[in-house]
């Protein structure tokens, strides 16, 4: 099948790609590269630099079958100090994605949604028909990017499938041996963060450790980017078996760690046991957010295979092969 992956030089979108290659299917990448990374497009996919708003419409022309939407915006702080920049790139981008789609005929969509979009949930672990209130203008974005697909889907009878990622960690490897691992700039993220702080011999900030969980830090529910791959394959396959499918669903493990439990699953795998400093915790943090992921599991087959240890271990091999030049 000849699939389009906007954002395909990104961290998720560059693993799933290349899954898909590994797959056999044909992948062209749309990207803008404006926070991607051109080598990071997987090997044997086409790479189109460009935005959805210009571009779209030219490549889905190309005998595209099938869309997987990762091309957005995606600091959740820069969110809050320019929410105009993720309405138009994360919405604004999506509505052009979609007419194009409309248009031209492809009628498969499977969107990187997040569980930002819960905002601070009253209950864990977290089903999807929980209230959804985002407490930043990124799970805004995301939140209605959901409405609008699902809407656009059934009004136009065509199949979409938003997968609402919890925290994506880990590196995957690619069927020719290249690591593909987060390479954010800035990083905000929990491990790559801890990885740096380790190979750079400073401490690592926790943010907070008076939340109400066990030891004080805040617990959040771990996802393999190679698990997160295999939900959009089989998310793709169920649009392809079922007509007018128009669904969201979590994807997490359904387990918690805690920000201690990663520093220390860290120092054990890097054997580097740099100390911590404890800092005041962001307001925007809620203290657990853990999915559900019973629906995706009962509807679409698929289950997590992988723990923290892998997703830290791959994150390592990854952050170590990749030259700090390319990190920035
Ligand atoms: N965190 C931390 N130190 C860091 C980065 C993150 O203590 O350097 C905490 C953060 O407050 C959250 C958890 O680690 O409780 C996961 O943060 P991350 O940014 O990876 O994902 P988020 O859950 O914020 O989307």
């Amino acid at each position: 099948m000849r699939v389009l992956v906007t954002g395909g030089a990104g961290y998720i979108g560059s693993a799933v790609g290349a899954q898909l290659v590994a797959a056999g299917h044909d992948v062209v990448v749309l990207d803008d590269l404006s926070t991607g990374h051109a080598d990071a497009v997987p090997p044997g996919a086409t790479f189109v630099k460009g935005t959805l708003r210009d571009c779209a419409a030219e490549v889905l022309a190309d005998g595209i079958e099938a869309v997987l939407h990762f091309a957005a915006k995606s600091l959740v702080g820069e969110s809050v100090a320019n929410p105009a920049k993720y309405w138009s790139n994360n919405l604004g981008g999506t509505i052009s994605l979609l007419e194009a789609m409309r248009e031209i005929g492809v009628r498969t969509i499977v969107f990187s949604s997040t569980a930002a979009v819960y905002g601070e949930p009253e209950r864990t672990p977290i089903q999807e028909t929980a209230p959804t209130r985002p407490t930043s203008p990124y799970g805004a974005s995301k939140l209605a990017v959901d409405t609008a697909l699902t809407e656009h889907a059934r009004m136009h009878k065509t199949g979409a499938v938003s997968l609402r990622y919890f925290n994506v960690a880990g590196a995957y490897e690619s069927a020719e041996g290249k690591w593909l691992g987060e390479r954010h700039n800035p990083e905000t993220h929990l491990i790559p963060n801890v990885l740096a702080a380790a190979t750079e011999g400073r401490p690592v900030q926790i943010f907070g450790d008076d939340y109400p969980t066990p030891d004080g830090t805040c617990i959040r529910d771990y996802i393999h980017v190679a698990d997160l791959a295999d939900a959009h394959l089989a998310a793709v396959d169920a649009l392809l078996d079922r007509d007018g499918l128009a669904d969201y669903y979590n994807v997490g493990t359904g387990r918690g760690a805690s920000v201690l439990e990663v520093i220390t699953a860290a120092q054990e795998i890097t054997g580097i046991h740099q100390p911590y400093e404890v800092v005041p915790g962001r307001e925007i943090d809620p203290p657990e957010v853990v999915a559900d992921p019973a629906r995706i599991r009962a509807e679409l087959t698929w289950k997590a295979q992988f723990g923290l240890e892998e997703m830290i271990e791959s994150a390592w091999t990854a952050y170590s092969r990749t030259p700090a030049a390319a990190i920035a």
